[in-house]
C-alpha cells in the first residue's frame, strides 16, 4: 500500500522494488535509473476505454497519483458518466470519445496509451484496433477469453511496433514483493507446497461476468486468474501439470453459463505443488507458502490496498512491515518507465498468454476429468 508520507528516496526505493518484481537481484541497478527519469519532458497521455466500476474507483484515482502518466481521453458508450468524469480529472471534453469512433484515436497525439478496461470478451478487438491507431496498449486481466486471441493481441503488438501490458497489478504489490524476495532467499527453506484461494459471492445474475461470451468462464477467469498468477509467482517456476474441478449449481440463476466453483493443483517442476480454490459463491482471499522450515502467509492474498505479509521465526508466524507505492501507481508508472527504456517490461503480453494457456488446460482437465500436461 502507498504510504503517502514516505520520503521521495523511499518511493524511489520501492518503486524500483514493485519495478524489478520479475527480478528482485535488480533492486539496485534500477535505482539510479529511475532517479534519470525523476523530469520527464511530458507525461504519457493514457484513454481509459470503459469506465465502469474499476476504471472509476481505482484506476482514474490511481492514476492521479503517477508522476510520469496522465489521463487525457476517455471512451465510453455513456456521454453523460463520460463528461462528469471528464470534469473531475480534468480531461478535455473534445477527447470524449464513444464505441462508434473509437478508431479516431488515431489522430490524437496527446493519447500514448489506451487501456482497455472492458468486459473480458471485448479485450481483443480493442486491443487491436488500438494497436491499429497506432498507440500503446494496457489491457485488464484476464487478458482475453482464449488463448488464440491472446496470440492475436501479442501480434498485432508486435506488427505495430508498439507495447502491451496486462493490469496484472499484485506484480506490483510490495508486500507480495516482500514475500517474493523471502522465498527466494530461502527464509522458510525449501518451498514445498501453495495454497491459494480467491473468491467473493457474485451478485446480480444479469451482470457481463455471468455471461460466458462476455466472460469466456466464471470464477477462474475473473477470481481464480489471482489464485493461478500467486501459485506461479510464488513458486517462480510454471506448472507441468494441471488437474482440475470445476462446480456449477445451474438452479441458481447465477449460474446457469459458468462455473461457481474451481479448484485446481498444480505441479511445478522443483516437486513444489499448488493446490489453489477460486469461487463465485463464497469470499476467499489468502495464500499461504509452506517450506521446509516454515510458512508464509499473504493475507488477504490480493486486494487493491492493505495486503499483509506474516513469516513464521523459528515456529512463530510474525508480521513483516513492508513499504511500497500504490499498486496502479507501480504498474501505470512501471509502463512509462519502460516505455522510456528505463525499467524492464513487466506483466507482458506473454505473461497473460501463459495464464491463458493454463487456464484452457484446467477448463480441459475438468470437462474430462483426467490431469492435462502444459
Ligand atoms: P464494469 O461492468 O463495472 O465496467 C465495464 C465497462 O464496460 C462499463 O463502462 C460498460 O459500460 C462497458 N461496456 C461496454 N460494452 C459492454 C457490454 N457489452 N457489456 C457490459 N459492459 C460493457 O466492469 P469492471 O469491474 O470495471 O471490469 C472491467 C474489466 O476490468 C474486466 O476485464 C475485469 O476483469 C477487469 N478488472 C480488473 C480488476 C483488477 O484488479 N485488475 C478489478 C476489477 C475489474
Amino acid at each position: 500500500m502507498l504510504n503517502r508520507s514516505v520520503s521521495r528516496r523511499r518511493f524511489l526505493a520501492s518503486s524500483v522494488a514493485a519495478i524489478g518484481a520479475a527480478s528482485l537481484a535488480r533492486f539496485g541497478s534500477s535505482l539510479s535509473l529511475a532517479a534519470d527519469v525523476a523530469s520527464p519532458a511530458r507525461k504519457l497521455g493514457f484513454a481509459f476505454v470503459g469506465i465502469g466500476n474499476f476504471a472509476t474507483h481505482e484506476l482514474l484515482p490511481g492514476i492521479a497519483n503517477c508522476k510520469y502518466c496522465e489521463p487525457v481521453a476517455l471512451v465510453s458508450g455513456h456521454l453523460d458518466n463520460a463528461k462528469r468524469v471528464a470534469a473531475k480529472y480534468k480531461i478535455d471534453p473534445k477527447f470524449i470519445y464513444n464505441y462508434d469512433n473509437y478508431d479516431s484515436i488515431r489522430d490524437n497525439p496527446a493519447i500514448d496509451v489506451v487501456y482497455i478496461v472492458l468486459p473480458n470478451g471485448m479485450h481483443a478487438e480493442y486491443t487491436v484496433r488500438a494497436f491499429a491507431a497506432g498507440k500503446h496498449v494496457m489491457c485488464e486481466k484476464p487478458m482475453a477469453n482464449t488463448v488464440a486471441e491472446c496470440q492475436q493481441m501479442i501480434d498485432a503488438g508486435k506488427g505495430a511496433g508498439k507495447k502491451l501490458q496486462i493490469g496484472y497489478r499484485m506484480h506490483w504489490d510490495a508486500a507480495t514483493l516482500a514475500c517474493i524476495d523471502a522465498l527466494r532467499k530461502n527464509e522458510i527453506g525449501k518451498l514445498e507446497i501453495i495454497e491459494t484461494a480467491t473468491g467473493f459471492s457474485i451478485g446480480d445474475p444479469k451482470q457481463w461476468r455471468l455471461n460466458r461470451k462476455l466472460a469466456g468462464g466464471g470464477c477462474m477467469m475473473d477470481i481464480g486468474i489471482y489464485s493461478l498468477s500467486a501459485a506461479r509467482y510464488l513458486s517462480g517456476e510454471e506448472p507441468t501439470e494441471v488437474f482440475a474441478n470445476t462446480y456449477q449449481d445451474t438452479s441458481d440463476p447465477r449460474f446457469k453459463e459458468v462455473e461457481q466453483h474451481c479448484d485446481f493443483q498444480l505441479k511445478f517442476p522443483s516437486g513444489v505443488q499448488a493446490s489453489c480454490l477460486s469461487s463465485y459463491a463464497t469470499p476467499l482471499n489468502r495464500y499461504v507458502v509452506h517450506g521446509s522450515k516454515g510458512y508464509c502467509v499473504l493475507e488477504p492474498g490480493q486486494a487493491y490496498h492493505g495486503i499483509k505479509f506474516s513469516k513464521t521465526e523459528k515456529g512463530v508466524l510474525k508480521p513483516v512491515d513492508v513499504v511500497g507505492v500504490d499498486q496502479f501507481v507501480g504498474e501505470m508508472d512501471g509502463f512509462a518507465l519502460a516505455l522510456a527504456g528505463k525499467a524492464p517490461f513487466m506483466a507482458t503480453g506473454e505473461e497473460g498468454l501463459q495464464d491463458m494457456r493454463i487456464i484452457e488446460a484446467i477448463y480441459a482437465s475438468a470437462r474430462s476429468g483426467a490431469s492435462v500436461k502444459l
